[in-house]
């Protein structure tokens, strides 16, 4: 026997079932207009009034103050397609709300909810079975393809202007790090790819470097900056001199103990100097300080020194130049040095650092502005995560709904298997696979039911790349017009929506702290205890796009 409070509201079976599918479908539909290559950007103002222009799923449902545990179920979903697949947010949300809208109607025909789960269930596996069969292998080395995928994974973000040069960029970046392994299997490693952002100059000036670009400048103006073949030295200790640890006081009784002491100190620096000259080092990036007066030393032997260079620099620069990293001179030797090329950029004073057999790359990503870069930096990080996976997965789909139509047609096929109730969920599954296309069509100014009559039409006649391409607004073989996404992403899309739905579908008693009917946000509400408060800030989201 549960005991609530006088201000707590409990809502059961079909009203708490209509409603937590109203609160999924809104996160839905604040997401679906952004769909596709012609989907719109949303402007999202915090509440420290900065702002996010953005088209990207996970960033617009991030960034949204929900308030609401049931899309915050559905906004889990996205985060999850985002960490598994790097892309495919939107349409893992989108079929979410879709499913639910669905099962609401299943549900008012007094099918029990455990049969549209369980249908729902069988159709996702179903459906992932076929992706493979659909699916089309490719290779690491097919930059033709891989370009394609980058590109279609790039098309109505803000690195969609010069997708080109960009899909370039992300695909040298993702061979560069792969290997083969014993298996014969492909190895992505992405931790050996760096995206620096430069704003200033236009995003198709983006360069992609084999090796690091250190944000620094030289410590002393007298050094060399250019080096065709430099040995690298990776310090991580400072060149100053060295506390000695204990609070001691030196007393001085005469200028001759002075300059003594100031010898000292003078030749602790040169000592460390020395030892950085005799290592053979043309240039050394310190993790630590650099005293003034060995920056003079090491200017007058013509070592190019960094300081304060970041810990995650140094890392990178070890991947880039080899040798390891030192942390006391006194063991200092050649075999600690790296090497590479060292040049420098004036203009944007950056350091260029590149090696022999490089395995870290850098993507210089550059803009016009911060919001701009910004936008570039996610839209470039989503194709890197998407190339990179398609190369360890090696399949890849016609886009632009081919493979969602093919989908339903497929389920529809095997729905007339499944006995019971559970049929009905199988077909109101491959139903909600053709949001994709629908919304496709609608985003780029189209007839969605035309859209969808032509696509079913060629799939029934065995096209099973028919898809819609959202620039030509011309139902054909999208794979051959360069609209292919990865197989990985799309499994992950159907198993997470069908796993979100499901989830919202188990939930039959909602016992809320606070009043459940109240629009608004938390502030306003005064903050209801229990978690649950604030049920009615969907509300307010809906104000607030
Ligand atoms: P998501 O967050 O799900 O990746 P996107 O806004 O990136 O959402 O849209 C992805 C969808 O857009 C995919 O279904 C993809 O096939 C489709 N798409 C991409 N380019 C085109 C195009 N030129 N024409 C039609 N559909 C496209
Ligand atoms: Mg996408």
């Amino acid at each position: 026997m549960i005991i609530l409070g006088e201000d707590s509201q409990r809502v059961k079976d079909q009203d708490a079932q209509a409603y937590n599918i109203r609160a999924a479908r809104a996160v839905a539909e604040a997401v679906r207009s952004t769909l596709g290559p012609k989907g719109m950007d949303k402007m999202l103002v915090d509440s420290m009034g900065d702002v996010t222009v953005t088209n990207d799923g996970v960033t617009i449902l991030k960034e949204m103050d929900i308030d609401n545990p049931t899309a915050e179920m559905i906004i889990e979903v996205a985060e999850t397609q985002e960490d598994e697949a790097g892309d495919g947010t939107t349409t893992a949300v989108a079929i979410a709300g879709e499913l639910l809208k669905n099962a609401e109607d299943l549900l008012e025909q007094d099918i029990h909810p455990t049969a549209v789960i369980k249908g729902y269930n069988l159709a996702s596996e179903k459906a992932r079975e076929e992706v493979d069969n659909i699916a089309e292998r490719v290779e690491p080395d097919d930059e033709e393809l891989l370009k394609k995928v980058a590109e279609t994974s790039m098309t109505g973000k803000g690195a969609e202007l010069n997708k080109d040069v960009l899909a370039d960029l992300v695909v040298g970046a993702v061979q560069q790090v792969t290997v083969e392994a014993n298996d014969g299997s492909h190895v992505v490693d992405m931790e050996n790819v760096k995206i620096e952002t430069q704003t200033g100059r236009s995003a198709g000036e983006s360069e992609l470097l084999h090796g690091a670009v250190i944000n620094k400048d030289p410590v002393h103006d007298d050094m060399p900056v250019e080096f065709d073949e430099a040995d690298v030295l990776l310090l991580n200790e400072p060149v100053e001199v060295e506390e000695t640890g204990v609070d001691t006081n030196v007393s001085i009784d005469s200028p001759d103990q002075l300059q003594q002491f100031l010898d000292q100190e003078e030749e602790q620096l040169k000592k460390k100097v020395d030892q950085i000259v005799d290592s053979g080092a043309d240039v050394v990036f310190c993790q630590k300080g650099i005293d003034d007066l060995a920056q003079h030393y090491l200017a007058k032997q013509g070592v190019l020194a960094v300081r304060r260079t970041k810990k995650s620099d140094i890392e990178f620069l070890k991947n880039v130049v080899g040798g390891s990293v030192v942390t006391d001179l006194d063991d200092v030797s050649d075999a600690d040095l790296g090497f590479g090329s060292v040049r420098r950029d004036d203009e944007d004073e950056l350091f260029y650092v590149e090696g022999e057999d490089a395995h870290g790359v850098t993507l210089l990503l550059r803009g016009s502005t911060d919001h701009v870069v910004d936008e570039l930096e996610r839209g470039i990080h989503d194709a890197l995560d998407v190339v990179a996976t398609t190369v360890s997965d090696g399949r890849v789909l016609a886009g632009g709904g081919a493979i969602e139509v093919e989908l339903a047609s497929r389920l529809r096929d095997y729905a007339d298997s499944v006995s019971g109730r559970e049929q009905l969920a199988v077909e109101a599954f491959a139903d909600a696979l053709e949001l994709v296309p629908r919304v496709l069509a609608e985003n780029a100014g189209l007839d969605a039911i035309d859209t969808l009559v032509d696509l079913r039409a060629a799939h029934e006649d065995g096209d099973v790349r028919a898809g819609l391409n959202a620039f030509t607004g011309d139902v054909e073989d999208t794979f051959e017009a360069g609209i292919v996404e990865p197989a990985h992403a799309k499994e992950q899309a159907l198993s997470s929506a069908t796993e979100a739905a499901n989830l919202v579908l188990k939930i039959d008693d909602i016992i809320a702290a606070g009043d459940l009917s109240t629009g608004g946000n938390d502030d306003e509400e005064g903050g209801a205890p229990g978690g649950m408060g604030g049920m009615g800030g969907m509300g307010g989201m809906g104000g607030a796009m």
